[in-house]
């Protein structure tokens, strides 16, 4: 184990207080979540990174949503590799071999005795001066957060689905900060979603350069048209998300056609159904674009199958990392 875990250790402190209640004596008050910041953790009141960090100030570094379903972390490996391969292409050396960081993450999922669990992996670019140069930061910083998971939308959009507006805030260019890199600048989508908030709808997609639809705020689009299934490619500005990957060949399985296509916002309200998919919002019905209803605004059936068959697929434990039994056994075998 590295240093950078082995110092860790040191912080292995109970989270809890006992209270002495008069007439129910000792009383043991529920523990705080802990969050791993650089080798430590720290219960969340007190986990803290530095105002000069530049993931901060710039909005300089890297990230993952990961999900645990019932003690496995799901497709832990793809999104471990999405997390070093963003760092790569921004020049950013991660402190944490892979094995390191895995390790990380089972760990603060156990200190936090979670089955289920959201988990967000920061990585930024660490403390430097006010100045955007980032040779001046010496040391990435990793965060690793795990929580439940509230659902995406509200309890109710599984069954009902979401409306979306067309924003006017398109996505990064591949000759920008490009859309492949899942950085900590997520400011297209933030405007993005307020406009939506203003309109009053739930979502909103955004476009790319040439007006094709790229993706919502923070999950990819599925349309449905004659029963076949079809999705934009990774050229029209999407982020390549681990759960469309999934949803791609899961629908393959399912024998429906799957085809990654150019779509026009006509295409999308002119769609049979449509669906988003994500890691923490899993796969929802779209059924509302710019006010008009998606066919007859229900949620339609090859969604639902593809929902269904998504549930199976999260809980099946050769898709992930199981937590609580062997870990140094598999993180060995990766
Ligand atoms: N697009 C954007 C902009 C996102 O932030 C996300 C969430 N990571 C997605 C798509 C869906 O990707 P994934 O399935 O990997 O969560």
């Amino acid at each position: 184990m590295s240093s950078e875990l082995s110092r860790s250790n040191r912080s292995r402190e109970p989270f809890y207080t006992v209270l002495w209640v008069r007439r129910l004596g000792p009383c043991l008050v529920v523990k705080e979540p802990v969050v791993y910041v650089d080798g430590e953790w720290n219960p969340k009141s007190r986990a803290s990174i530095s105002v000069f960090d530049h993931g901060l100030l710039y909005g300089d570094g890297v990230f993952e949503g990961i999900r645990a379903y019932n003690g496995v972390i799901f497709q832990f490996k793809e999104h471990l590799e999405r997390l070093y391969s963003s760092a790569k292409s921004i020049r950013l050396q991660i402190p944490l071999t892979p094995e390191d960081m895995t390790r990380a993450v089972v760990e603060t999922i156990k200190r936090n005795g979670l089955k289920d669990a959201y988990i967000r992996l920061v990585v930024t670019r660490g403390v430097g001066d006010l100045g955007v140069d980032p040779r001046k930061c010496r040391r990435a910083s990793v965060i690793i957060i795990t929580q439940y998971a509230d659902p995406a939308f509200g309890a109710l959009a599984k069954q009902r689905g979401i409306s979306v507006i067309i924003s006017s805030v398109r996505r990064d260019a591949v000759d920008a900060t490009t859309h492949e890199i899942k950085s900590l600048n997520y400011l297209n989508s933030v405007l993005a979603k307020l406009e939506a908030v203003d309109a009053g709808a739930d979502d909103a997609l955004m476009l790319d350069r040439n007006g094709f639809v790229s993706e919502a705020t923070t999950t990819n689009l599925f349309i449905v048209k004659k029963g076949e299934i079809f999705t934009p490619p990774s050229t029209a500005g999407i982020l390549p998300g681990v759960t469309r990957k999934r949803i791609i060949r899961l629908a393959r399985d399912l024998d429906y056609k799957m085809v990654e296509k150019g779509l026009t916002p006509y295409d999308v309200t002119n769609a049979d159904e449509a669906f988003l998919t994500g890691t923490l919002s899993e796969v929802v019905p779209l059924v509302k674009v710019r006010g008009i209803e998606i066919a007859d605004g229900k949620v339609g059936s090859i969604t639902r199958k593809i929902m269904e068959a998504f549930v199976k697929v999260r809980a099946d434990p050769k898709d992930g990392l199981p937590i609580y039994q062997e870990t140094e056994r598999i993180v060995a075998r990766r």
